[in-house]
């Protein structure tokens, strides 16, 4: 079922470890399939880039597993969790990246300080509460801090970003880690400025018009 979607899944986790986004078995994939109630997502206990297509699984939005071998990842509770709440994602990538953890571990936000943080994420990403990993709690946590983002950080965890497709998600995932790095480095440099009240007020607004339709 689905070949060239798992093929997908297969070639972001290659270009996750590639861009040093992910490593080992960390992080978790998973795309739905409009309307027909199936998401693709990868198993459990798999070092991510050496994954091939037959070893993604097809779940229905209970868990079950409907075609392949094995258990789903443990975060099977928040890929789930983000489709039932946002109709318009149709793509989730979960990796342990480094500066947006690092931030994550800080338990602090990342504010619109460059431009792209609003027209890709939304504005300020902001920080899930925490939960242990795997946990209906975790998911909760994560579903609302998605509300109009396309991404989140997940205290002392790592990020998840979402789109309409995988590559949309893979790309919010890049801007995120970088936003990231710049924010870090720009404290280390003793001062972070975010763009104008205003400026993020109006890209805001042609963000939610873009993520909604
Ligand atoms: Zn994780």
């Amino acid at each position: 079922m689905y070949e060239e979607v798992k093929s997908d899944v297969v070639k972001i986790l290659k270009i996750l470890e590639e861009k040093g986004l992910n490593y080992g078995r960390s992080g978790n994939v998973s795309v739905r399939i409009p309307n027909k109630g199936h998401v693709v997502i990868t198993p459990s206990g798999f070092v991510k880039s050496s994954l091939s297509p037959k070893d993604a699984l097809v779940i229905d939005m209970e868990g079950n597993v409907i075609d392949g071998e094995g258990l789903p990842t443990a975060e099977i509770q928040l890929h789930l969790g983000i489709y039932r709440e946002y109709e318009y994602f149709n793509a989730a990538i979960h990796a342990h990246t480094i500066y947006s953890s690092a931030l994550a571990v800080a338990r602090e936000s990342i504010p619109p300080i460059i431009e792209e943080a609003v027209l890709y994420v939304g504005g300020e990403v902001r920080v899930a509460d925490y939960a242990p990993f795997g946990s209906r709690e975790l998911a909760e946590n994560v579903v609302k801090a998605l509300r109009d983002r396309r991404a989140a950080l997940l205290a002392n965890h790592g990020v998840v970003a979402c789109g309409k497709d995988l590559w949309e998600a893979l790309e919010v995932l890049e801007v995120v880690e970088r936003l990231a790095h710049i924010y870090v480095l720009s404290k280390a440099l003793g001062r972070a400025f975010s763009i104008p009240r205003e400026v993020v007020e109006f890209q805001k607004t042609v963000f939610l018009s873009k993520l909604k339709h």
